[in-house]
């Protein structure tokens, strides 16, 4: 029998291999990305500044099928100082990953994923900006399509579901490496299939990934249930300081962690990730914001919200940008003008 799965807007689910729910990219877009593809020897590969498992997955999926195509492949992110998050060292294919400074300066064929703007790719902007034909795969709301060709899909939960539809529609083969970096980026974008985002047609791939063999328990000790002892200490300081007070949309709950802070107990700025996953839990918070200050002494500031309060809205206004329940931006002014300036947005969207 088959199930009665139904989509978002109560029509029956595809459950074809490599769809997501009602998935807007026109069917051209994928024929001119393959065309561009077919075309290329060299593809250019970039996803956002300190990836997260979606951005670094999505692009490593890929960049294995184009391997595996016979292309040359060069893959990166443009942060200054080049280096993996440690949470994601156990992806494969990290031999494909090259600095910014071995990049090609004007690719033939460049695909980004998981960036909304020039901006997200970091010192790769540039390069970008130089491509003679930009891809765009993404699944920022936000994304207003800054390259010559767009495969954005505001619906989808993750670039991942994407890069996947690429991997089939490539011709490639989903083997236990491509899975594992299609699955990174769709438990990170969907927090482990708990957030609404989490739609049939995500099990469904998840159930794809998985029938590959990949060790899922593995994959999320190496993601969530594993830090250096440093970051217990620095977990401690920055919840000994957090604050709780009246927004204008019920509670706003945020702490900070300064570089300093990170510095005492050697630890890494990536390694902050999942501290608003601890700060956003307070049931007298609408709105969690996490200051968090990296290596250049900007603050990076990570917004959550439940639901009622748009902090995409909020976050764009100030420079950055994100998801409807979780956004960010770079701020450069004090941790108390930040906040002053997030409160005053706060209010305008409230
Ligand atoms: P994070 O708090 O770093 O997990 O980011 C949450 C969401 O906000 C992600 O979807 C990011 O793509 C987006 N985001 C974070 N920082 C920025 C930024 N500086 N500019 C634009 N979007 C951002
Ligand atoms: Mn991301
Ligand atoms: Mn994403």
């Amino acid at each position: 029998m088959t199930p009665d799965v139904r989509d978002r807007a109560g029509r029956p689910a595809r459950v074809e291999a490599g769809q997501t729910d009602d998935c807007p990219i026109p069917a051209t877009s994928w024929d001119r990305a393959l065309h561009l593809i077919g075309q290329a020897d060299e593809v250019a590969l970039a996803c956002h500044v300190t990836p997260d498992g979606d951005a670094l997955g999505s692009m490593l999926a890929v960049a294995f099928v184009l391997r595996s195509m016979g292309k040359r492949v060069v893959a990166s992110f443009g942060d200054r100082q080049f280096a993996v998050p440690r949470l994601l060292r156990f992806l494969p294919g990290q031999d494909m990953l090259v600095p910014p400074d071995a990049y090609p300066a004007a690719p033939e064929l460049m695909i980004v994923f998981d960036s909304s703007t020039f901006e997200r790719l970091g010192v790769l902007g540039t390069n970008a900006a130089m491509a003679r034909e930009l891809v765009v795969v993404d699944h920022h709301p936000s994304n207003a399509g800054f390259g010559t060709l767009s495969l954005i899909d505001a619906q989808a939960a993750a670039t991942a579901m994407l890069a996947e539809q690429l991997v089939y529609r490539l011709g490639g083969r989903l083997d236990r490496d491509i899975a594992t970096c299609l699955y990174a980026g769709l438990v990170t974008d969907t927090g482990s299939f708990r957030y609404s985002s989490t739609t049939p047609a995500v099990h469904q791939m998840a159930a794809r990934l998985v029938a590959t063999g990949l060790r899922t328990d593995e994959i999320a000790r190496e993601l969530w249930d594993r830090s250096p002892f440093g970051y217990l200490k620095v977990l401690a300081g920055a919840l000994d300081r957090v604050t709780l007070e009246n927004g204008p949309a019920g509670g706003l709950v945020w702490t900070y962690v300064t570089r300093v802070d990170r510095a005492e107990h050697g630890l890494p700025y990536s390694e902050l990730e999942g501290l608003i996953d601890i700060v956003r839990r307070t049931d007298e918070a609408e709105v969690a914001v996490v200051l968090k200050e990296d290596d250049q002494g900007d603050w990076q500031v990570s917004t959550r919200s439940k639901g009622s309060v748009d902090v995409a809205a909020v976050c764009t206004a100030l420079g950055g940008g994100g998801h409807h329940n979780a956004a960010g931006y770079t701020s450069h002014d004090t941790a108390e003008e930040t906040m002053a300036k997030f409160r005053h947005e706060l209010r305008k969207v409230s």
